[in-house]
């Protein structure tokens, strides 16, 4: 069965029963979306302020293979088996992004018989969170080209705009535009572009956003380009954006409430990139689920050289956050493909490329254990066609590293295939968890902040910097030194080169272009080509998906 169709078969309780009943949660504090959707009040969250926080659980990968490794699918397992064991747990994900939906990936709603639901609205509009965020980007670039054209008072150099527009959907021939054709009446003629809505700074700021006054003070942040000197930013604030940006907002930023196939509850609120951005579910949602359940298992994007690193450099330091355990997925195809295997060969059984190729899970294990400093569970997403001596092999190489490893079947068999998951992490979350350390201190430099990541966690034996990065990086550490930086790369390879397999060293770490996230809070370092708008392939997955008289969806997945 696919993985709509598992879904259609789910026997969803109403939300707000479900909520009442396991959470305590009164209907008058749930805005429902339909009768399976909800968000939580401001006034409800922010009554949970006295109550303890649970423990929380990141789960990452290895690095990914394209199709992904199971990251959502082992987060949603992992809650459901939690909660069979008797364990308070709720889940928080990422919002999807609607275009990809349409390309090649397929859905992020978990896949098998470890899904939330429903998956169809989860997938495509959801409670509309994408649509707000994009609009309130898509004002404040009217309102930049607004103000030009009457009169320009802040001096924007119009070719010095750096606020792009947005659009859910791939799209590559929006990536580079020319707009304001057709004489004074529409404007001043530029150049602009597209990028995809989870790729926006707006996201960035809703999902690292404390509430609606932090929201708006970001917002007001935003650098939105510079006067002709090249030098001197203009803020959202500037144009008196902000303010309306954040209205367009303020149902956006509470969290959504779903369930999983097993009627546990899930919270899925916002989906920043995990290139450009810090790849994380909002702050509020997290900090949130922690006030109503004894463990949170979150889900930080691509392997854990990358989303984990933001997930702790980023967001956890500015949120507060204090994560007890990683669990780090990994798939015998994966380590296969480390080793060397090509794609198409994955399926078969290959020893000596799995042994070769968990230099990669190695890698990331030991940059879990030193210099995140957190307890690390590896689970094994079990695929049908592993075999025994595969994963005795798996199981082996785990054990010799000294880290746990448990085999995980929650695609098959829902929270039921994964209770020793839920076991190990129990046992490590109840007595002993983690306390985790930065990859770099605060204090640092810039420059320093990338090296620290390149070097730690990429293995790098250098940092290079492309014409004048470097001395912009430098002129930004006087008003945004204290920034963390977020690392766009790959997240196929330690190094910047996709096709660079297993764990390499030494190699050098190249800094092609740095940009300001500012109302966002970070810098963001870019090594390598960094797509934000993506493309469709050739036969996008758009041609199967249907809908039949009665509104039933088929196709997506
Ligand atoms: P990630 O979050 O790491 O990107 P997902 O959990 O979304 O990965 O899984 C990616 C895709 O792989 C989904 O379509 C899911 O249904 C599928 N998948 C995950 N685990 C398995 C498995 N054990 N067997 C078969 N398909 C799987
Ligand atoms: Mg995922």
């Amino acid at each position: 069965m696919s993985d709509i169709e598992i879904a259609q078969q789910a026997q969803m309780r109403p939300i707000i029963d479900l909520a009442g009943d396991r959470l305590g949660i009164p209907a008058q504090h749930l805005d429902p979306y339909g009768h399976y959707k909800a968000k939580l009040s401001l006034d409800y969250i922010r009554s949970l302020n006295d109550r303890p926080d649970g423990k929380l659980i990141l789960v990452t990968a290895i690095s990914p293979t394209p199709a992904g490794e199971g990251k959502t699918t082992t987060t949603v397992g992992l809650g459901d088996a939690l909660n069979r064991i008797g364990k308070k747990a709720i889940m928080c994900l990422r919002e999807p992004s609607l275009g990809p939906c349409f390309g090649v990936k397929g859905g992020a709603a978990g896949g098998g018989y470890a899904q939330v639901v429903p998956m169809e609205d989860i997938n495509l509009h959801f409670t509309g969170d994408f649509h707000a965020i994009g609009v309130a980007h898509n004002l404040l670039a009217a309102m930049i080209d607004n103000h030009i054209t009457h009169g320009n008072e802040l001096h924007i150099d119009p070719r010095r705009v750096q606020w792009k527009r947005v659009v859910d959907m791939n799209d590559r021939a929006l990536r580079k535009i020319v707009i304001g054709m057709g004489g004074p009446g529409n404007g001043y003629a530029r150049e602009d572009g597209f990028d995809i809505v989870v790729a926006s700074e707006v996201m960035a700021i809703l999902c690292l956003a404390s509430g609606i006054e932090d929201l708006k003070e970001r917002l007001g942040r935003i650098v939105i380009g510079y006067k002709a000197d090249g030098k001197t930013p203009i803020y959202a604030r500037d144009l008196k954006a902000h303010g309306a940006m954040a209205a367009l907002l303020k149902d956006a930023i509470k969290p959504n409430l779903v369930q999983t196939l097993e009627n546990n509850l899930a919270i899925i609120h916002g989906g920043p990139f995990a290139n450009i951005a810090h790849g994380c579910n909002t702050v509020m949602a997290t900090k949130t689920a922690l006030k109503l359940a004894d463990y949170v298992v979150t889900e930080a994007g691509f392997g854990a050289d990358l989303g984990a690193e933001k997930f702790i450099d980023i967001k956890c330091r500015m949120a507060g956050l204090e994560p007890a355990a990683v669990v780090l997925v990994a798939t015998l195809r994966a380590l296969k493909f480390h080793g060397g295997v090509k794609k198409e060969d994955l399926n078969q059984e290959n020893l000596a490329a799995l042994e070769t190729g968990f230099a990669n899970l190695e890698k990331h294990v030991r940059n879990i254990q030193t210099h995140y400093h957190l307890p690390c569970v590896v689970s094994i997403n079990h695929f049908t066609f592993d075999t025994e001596a595969e994963i005795e092999l798996l199981r082996r190489k785990c054990e010799s590293l000294g880290v746990k490893v448990v085999l995980a079947q929650h695609w098959a068999h829902g929270g039921a295939g994964a209770e020793d998951l839920a076991h190990a992490v129990a046992d490590i979350v109840d007595n002993a968890p983690g306390r985790h350390q930065f990859v770099y201190d605060g204090g640092l430099s810039l420059c320093e902040k990338i090296e620290a990541v390149a070097t730690k966690i990429y293995g790098a034996g250098s940092v290079s910097y492309e014409g004048k990065v470097r001395e912009q990086l430098n002129a930004w550490n006087a008003e945004y030194g204290q920034f963390p930086v977020c690392m766009a790369k790959t997240q196929m390879s330690f190094s910047t080169d996709a096709t660079v397999r297993g764990a390499p060293t030494g190699h050098n770490i190249h800094i092609r272009e740095v940009r300001l996230a500012s109302g966002a809070g970070f810098v963001v370092a870019i090594a390598g080509d960094m797509m934000t708008m993506p493309g469709l392939p050739k036969i996008p997955a758009a041609e199967h998906i249907d809908v039949d008289g009665n509104g039933r969806i088929s196709g997506l997945f």
